[in-house]
């Protein structure tokens, strides 16, 4: 157990199976494809490892098959410096998996199977309970069970932690759950699933970090890609410009951001600091190919 844990992350974790093609198959259809990859992802798997790549303690409570590629994600958790106590090996599921084609243009069909993840009960949870106990941010993302995400907001809340979560993919969320998080952090496509707003310019993101507001979230941080991030707290309210640059691939960036904005805080960064730390290592991380093979490490952001 890390004494130091400040993080945790409560999420899901995937093995992406990428093939390269030069067109899509049709129904029906068997195609050669070109080269094929397999990666670590899953937004939770890749926000934790974010966070401890850019200097948090991080543990991770997360659900896996007792398969291949459960055993290979441990393996790559504990590489990357997490605790791994509230990781489970299901004996009756698979890993979930994300089966990701992507044509010359860089166009991509992605199907997910959600396997392990989507047992990550409320038993688990209890089980891991000093892990909410001990750290300060809590972690959260939409790719397991929504009544499993609102039970870790709920506890860690009336606990006084900082519950930031990453509603990502979108899903309609309860008045409940927005009760009980600190933090939102939405991109764009999410903020009008959520709000029904189109952000156009400041004004707009104003209004719908109010929708936010409004439900009880305290602070709300909308990410705009090239733009940077729309931060609005009771002190602040405005757009954090990010780091220009050439742009190559932008998976993970969101997940880059979480992770680098959760490090921040733990370390006890105010929001405007820590948005501009995320900002920055996100930025880095659309300069490389991949998921978490483009997330920075702390060098590379000081350096
Ligand atoms: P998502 O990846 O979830 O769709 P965004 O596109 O808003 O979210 O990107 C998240 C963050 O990544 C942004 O707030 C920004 O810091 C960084 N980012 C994304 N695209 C770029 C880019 N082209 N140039 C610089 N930073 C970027």
């Amino acid at each position: 157990m890390d004494q130091d844990q400040k993080i945790l992350v409560v999420g899901s974790a995937n093995t992406d199976m990428v093939i390269g093609v030069d067109k899509f198959p049709l129904p029906g259809q068997t195609l050669l494809g070109n080269n094929f990859l397999l990666n670590a992802g899953g937004k939770g798997a890749n926000q934790a490892v974010a966070a401890a790549r850019l200097g948090g303690h991080v543990a991770i409570i997360a659900r896996l098959g007792n398969d291949l590629f459960g055993n290979q994600t441990i393996e790559n958790f504990k590489k990357e410096g997490l605790n791994v106590d509230g990781v489970v090996l299901d004996n009756k599921l698979p890993s979930g998996v994300a089966q990701i084609v992507v044509d010359k243009s860089g166009e991509n069909t992605i199907v997910v199977a959600g396997g392990a993840n989507l047992a990550l009960n409320t038993k688990q949870i209890n089980k891991n309970a000093d892990l909410i106990n001990a750290s300060e941010v809590v972690l959260l993302q939409l790719e397991i069970p929504l009544g499993s995400v609102l039970y870790v907001a709920k506890k860690a809340t009336s606990l006084g932690k900082k519950v930031i979560l990453n509603p990502a993919p979108a899903r309609k969320l309860s008045n409940e759950l927005y009760a009980n998080i600190y933090a939102i952090t939405p991109n764009e496509t999410e903020t009008r699933y959520l709000t029904g707003i189109k952000i156009t310019g400041e004004e707009s993101a104003q209004h719908a970090a109010d929708f936010f507001h409004n439900k009880g979230v305290r602070v709300v941080i909308i990410t705009l890609g090239a733009a940077g991030a729309f931060l609005s707290t009771p002190d602040f309210s405005g757009t954090l410009a990010t780091t220009e640059v050439e742009a190559v691939d932008s998976t993970a960036a969101g997940d880059t951001f979480n992770g680098a904005l959760a490090s921040a805080l733990s370390k006890g960064m105010g929001w405007v600091d820590a948005v501009s730390f995320a900002n920055k290592a996100a930025a880095l991380s659309v300069t490389k190919h991949g998921a978490q093979a483009s997330i920075p490490f702390l060098k590379d952001i000081q350096g």
